[in-house]
């Protein structure tokens, strides 16, 4: 029974990450999310049998079947990634006793995951995070905060609705020393619902991985590049995107409750 329920959580998240790429595409470009989409480069009106998420992608072997132009492997890709996110959670809250707490916060997290995904893959291709969803994640943290106030002692409750403000500071102030060089404002927003979705605790740990991920790939980055141009001078570049980082953070402490600075453990907030 529990393995048909997966199944069919894994089908829908496939076909919401269909959904998020056409959203992806046709953010800030005027044009509503209906329609049914089209090849990209000769705008053929894709067919129904050429809707199915990654299945079609794999039958057509990535190219258009009208011009043969090469398709982008974000289409399969966020397909994918979406699915996985939404049965990890599905599995995640299926051991859980069932109150319409429960329900609801399911409910938040699929939302949560359909913005971050849209985030990720915005902030890669212009390096910027669009406000709408930045400050959607971070009210579907306060609502969730609120749903579990009757049942949270008032520290937590407060401690929780602090860790958002908390998180938020530090990139504020970066921001504000190097006049918007070194980091975005976004990423700060960013972290504001990090922390109203973790907790002061474990948005502490995730904010602390997305950095420490966030280095090592840039310093193998900065490594390949420099193998690749010998001699040259190369540094950091500023415009590194850094929500991918963070939303990798916010997954892993999410699914794996790592607690890597320890707090959640010494003070449980
Ligand atoms: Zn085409």
């Amino acid at each position: 029974m529990i393995f048909l329920a997966t199944f069919f959580v894994f089908l829908f998240g496939l076909a919401i990450g269909s959904f998020l790429n056409v959203v992806i595409y046709r953010y800030n470009t005027g044009r509503g999310v209906g329609g049914r989409s089209g090849c990209m480069n000769c705008g053929k009106t894709l067919e129904w049998y050429e809707l199915f998420p990654v299945v079609s992608f794999l039958v057509q072997r990535a190219r258009c079947r009208n011009c043969s132009s090469k398709l982008s492997w974000q289409y399969p890709a966020v397909e994918f990634l979406t699915a996985c996110l939404f049965t990890a959670t599905f599995l995640k809250f299926s051991d859980q006793a069932l109150g319409l707490g429960a329900y609801f916060s399911f409910f938040i997290m699929l939302v949560s995951w359909c913005l971050l995904v849209v985030i990720l893959v915005y902030d890669f291709r212009h390096k910027i995070i669009p406000d709408a969803l930045a400050y959607s994640f971070a009210a579907l943290g306060l609502v969730r905060i609120l749903l579990f106030v009757p049942t949270t002692p008032a520290f937590i409750f407060y401690g929780t609705l602090l860790a958002g403000p908390i998180l938020f500071l530090p990139f504020y102030l970066l921001w504000f020393v190097s006049d918007g060089r070194w980091i975005g404002l976004g990423d700060g927003k960013l972290a504001l619902g990090i922390g109203w979705m973790l907790g002061l605790g474990f948005g502490i740990s995730a904010i602390v991985l997305a950095f420490w991920i966030g280095a090592a790939a840039s310093i193998g980055y900065m490594l390949a590049a420099r193998l690749k141009s010998k001699g040259k001078n190369l540094t950091m570049k500023s415009e590194i995107p850094f929500a991918p980082y963070l939303i990798l953070g916010f997954t892993i402490v999410y699914f794996l409750s790592i607690d890597v600075m320890g707090v959640y453990t010494i003070f449980h907030l």
